[in-house]
């Protein structure tokens, strides 16, 4: 017991809570049970004398732990939809033609080359069946020892079934090159209309979520409407274009200070935005949006920026679930009633002292989250003491468009230039792989001095379909 207080005390220098103390102590004792022989596995993956640690999903949660995992006693099996890592905060500058896909994605494989005991299969999570601790996927079942899910969260349309079939999400690379089709694909399009009003509704642009997200996405079309539009395509009058960022709390970025909040939106207005708060999006035909207070807006694109949720899956349905179905998780991230399963990342939900309604869905917590669940992994393999979870808010941001961004660390606020070159700065440096990082920097360094999004290529799978609409 005095070793664990230790812990408690050095680790986290932490109120000591005697809930969590007993749980670390029962988790600790509760030694990490290894079959040797599974029932169920995939091909090419082997037997091991080491505990089976199997993740689900490869984003920010998920690859801190496999990349603290490995080489560390374990057999660790990642398995992700996709073969490669998405960096999600930069999505709207493919949207917006500033990055490449391939510069914000990053191959799985090429990660963890020459790896021992760590195996990568591409496939989609279908079930869990705690009983068996088998996991059951698109390319068969798997079992394990140890399962982390890092599932992230998907988009959330409030149950708006009018709204999801409409509107244009961003929560994948291919959305987002869809959304950069799209937005193209419009200009060229109105090109073929009679000149005046019969123009605008195509070419008026509605973002709905006044979060980071959705104030990045807006800052971006402004700023391409102001220096690279007209130039593109000089024969249509970008003075008829409307952009309206549309958010349903009072003010813009709520999770950020009042004043980033107000510096967002004056950025935002003075780059030609209508910003309209305390208003939500109540439908969307595909033409007009209707607004709760009854305003209707003609556009062509509504992006949706509006919200997470996270889905069901099948055999855990026991498992509490929080706020928009975040999985309820204890400080060690273990889901409660379900006996070595933890769940990380925008898919949980953990609530300490400081954060009574969960952390927010965001990378730092999820990486956090990982690096500890990974620490507190080893420990209980050598029967030592678990440390529980303690979020250390290092600040957010967003940045508006050109020299424009906005920084809350702690009590201090920062707007402007320096807060872009801040963003700038933490951006490059949280992307996976030097060659991204090299690519992204050269990318942004020319569009800053030509005031050109160079990367306006309409791709699309079938030339025929000019619109998906
Ligand atoms: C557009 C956008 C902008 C953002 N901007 C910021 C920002 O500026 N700063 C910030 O801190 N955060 C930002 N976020 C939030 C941040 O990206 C998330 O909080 C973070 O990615 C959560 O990490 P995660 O590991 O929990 O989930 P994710 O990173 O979402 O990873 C989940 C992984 O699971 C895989 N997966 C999902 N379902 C299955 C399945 N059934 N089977 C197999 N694999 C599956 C996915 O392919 C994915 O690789 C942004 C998010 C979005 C969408």
């Amino acid at each position: 017991m005095i070793l664990i207080l230790n812990n408690f005390i050095d680790y986290n220098n932490a109120t000591i809570n005697t809930e969590i103390l007993l749980q670390g102590l029962y988790l600790s004792v509760n030694h990490i049970t290894h079959s040797n022989t599974y029932m169920h596995s995939l091909p090419n993956i082997p037997e091991s004398d080491k505990p089976r640690v199997v993740v689900v999903g490869a984003g920010f949660a998920g690859l801190r732990l496999v990349r603290s995992l490995i080489k560390k006693n374990f057999q660790v099996i990642l398995i992700d939809r996709n073969n490669y890592h998405q960096f999600q905060p930069l999505y709207y500058q493919v949207a917006t033609s500033g990055l490449e896909p391939s510069s914000i994605a990053f191959p799985l494989r090429k990660l963890f080359q020459g790896i021992p005991d760590f195996h990568f299969r591409m496939a989609e999570l279908k079930k869990v069946d705690p009983g068996k601790k088998v996991i059951v996927t698109s390319i068969g079942s798997l079992g394990y020892d140890i399962l982390i899910l890092a599932l992230g969260a998907t988009n959330n349309f409030f149950g708006n079934k009018e709204l999801e079939a409409n509107s244009l999400p961003m929560k994948s690379v291919s959305e987002a090159i869809r959304l950069r089709n799209l937005l193209l694909e419009n200009y060229e399009e109105a090109l073929n209309l009679a000149s005046g009003s019969v123009q605008e509704p195509i070419m008026n642009i509605a973002v709905v979520g006044g979060g980071p997200t959705g104030v990045e996405l807006a800052g971006s079309i402004a700023d391409m409407k102001q220096f690279v539009f007209p130039s593109d395509y000089p024969e249509l009058d970008f003075s008829r274009m409307n952009i309206f960022i549309i958010e349903s709390a009072a003010r813009l970025l709520s999770p950020m200070s009042e004043s980033a909040s107000k510096r967002a939106t004056k950025y935002l207005t003075d780059m030609g935005v209508t910003v309209k708060t305390g208003t939500a999006v109540q439908g969307y035909d595909g033409s007009t949006a209707t607004l709760s207070n009854g305003e209707k807006i003609s556009c062509r694109t509504l992006l949706w920026a509006a919200g997470v949720k996270v889905p069901d899956i099948i055999g855990l349905e026991k498992a509490s679930r929080g706020r928009a179905g975040r999985m309820v998780v204890d400080r060690f991230s273990a889901l409660s009633n379900h006996e070595d399963i933890y769940v990380v990342g925008d898919q949980s939900i953990m609530t300490e002292e400081a954060f009574p309604n969960g952390h927010p869905q965001v990378a730092q917590p999820a990486i956090q989250q990982a690096s500890l669940l990974a620490e507190n992994l080893i420990r209980k393999s050598k029967n030592q003491a678990m440390v529980p979870f303690k979020y250390h808010d290092k600040g957010s941001m967003a940045t508006i468009g050109r020299n424009k961004a906005v920084v809350d660390i702690g009590r201090i606020h920062i707007s402007g230039f320096i807060a872009w070159l801040i963003w700038i700065l933490v951006h490059l440096m949280a992307i996976v792989g030097t060659k991204n990082r090299f690519f992204i920097f050269i990318n942004w360094a020319w569009n800053y001095l030509t005031y050109d999004q160079s990367l306006r290529l309409i791709i699309r799978q079938n030339p025929s379909s000019i619109s998906e609409h």
